[in-house]
């Protein structure tokens, strides 16, 4: 029987424990914030800022949302910036890419104080995971991570391929199994023979941004796959519908477990964000 990994469950648990946590900061006289900032009117990241804002008041934290015209130059985003890594009140900062083209986002980023930067794209955060010395991991990585070991607790000596390498997801993703103790192969465009580097795996995690590439014959049998990838395609019906990264029917009648998509990595996005703001007000003011 293949478990299907019920990422809205798992998420609306995080979410309890983090309501859980910031209640305890409030009684020790902390309420946790978190500062969102989006430039211009993209649809997409309008709806993710308007989902983030919601359920950081769900779970009892102040937001702080800071929306900017489309034209907002570099130095107005690095100032406010500055502002935010200033303000007390705020413990987590993120900025919601992309931006426009007129703004350096590395330059961004990097200007967000590694303390407050709850996506975890610091470089300072970076280094701090890859080194295992703490550090704040990025929040979708993290999240599949929580995935994995809800069905797997112990990963010691397991192989897992993650197919991409991004920054916010390939790469970080390999940096946290190799801490539990996996054999980890990242795979990318330009492997050779995909296909039989991805039939080694006990664990896949898929993280490409192309429709359902990851067939069922791919997937050694029992094996955890970690569908990260979100893509919308056209139905015959003229309207669309949302797929991931691996064919799912195929890739489920083979694995042990698997997280279907909608429903699976990407509801443990936010719940993340939220954990990781709520440990950066404990470290920072606690
Ligand atoms: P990127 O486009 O930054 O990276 C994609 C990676 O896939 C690259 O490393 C690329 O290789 C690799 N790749 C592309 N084509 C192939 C191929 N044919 N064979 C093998 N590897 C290939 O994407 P992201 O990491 O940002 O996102 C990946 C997916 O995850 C997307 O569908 C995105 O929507 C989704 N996502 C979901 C989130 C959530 O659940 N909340 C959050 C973030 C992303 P190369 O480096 O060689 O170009």
């Amino acid at each position: 029987m293949t478990t299907i990994i019920d990422g809205k469950a798992a998420a609306a648990a995080l979410r309890l424990r983090v309501a859980d946590e910031t209640a305890a900061l409030k009684q020790a006289g902390i309420t946790p914030g978190l500062a969102v900032v989006l430039v211009g009117e993209d649809p997409a990241s309008q709806v993710y800022v308007r989902s983030k804002a919601r359920m950081t008041v769900e779970v009892g934290m102040a937001s702080f949302e800071h929306k900017l015209p489309v034209d907002t130059s570099e130095a107005e985003l690095l100032a406010l910036v500055a502002m935010l890594n200033a303000d007390d009140a705020v413990d987590g900062i993120l900025v919601q890419l992309p931006l426009p083209a007129q703004i350096d986002s590395d330059k961004v980023l990097r200007a967000i104080d590694p303390a407050k930067d709850v996506d975890g794209f610091h470089p300072i955060n970076v280094g701090l995971v890859a080194t295992g010395s703490g550090g704040i991991a990025p929040c979708t990585p993290y999240g599949a991570m929580l995935l994995i070991q809800s069905v797997q607790p112990r990963l010691d000596g397991l192989h897992a391929v993650i197919v991409g390498r991004s920054n916010i997801v390939g790469k970080p993703m390999a940096q946290l199994l190799l801490q539990q103790n996996c054999t980890v192969t990242i795979a990318h465009s330009r492997t050779r023979d995909l296909p039989d580097v991805v039939r080694g795996a006990d664990i896949v995690v898929a993280a490409v941004g192309r429709p359902e590439m990851i067939r069922g014959d791919w997937i050694k049998p029992g094996a955890i796959v970690i569908d990260v990838g979100i893509n919308r395609i056209a139905t015959d019906d003229g309207k669309s519908r949302l797929v991931g990264d691996v064919a799912y029917a195929e890739a489920a009648a083979q694995a042990e477990a698997i997280t279907p998509v909608p429903g699976g990595v990407g509801p443990m996005t936010i719940a993340c964000l939220l954990r990781n703001t709520v440990e950066a007000a404990r470290q920072r003011r606690a």
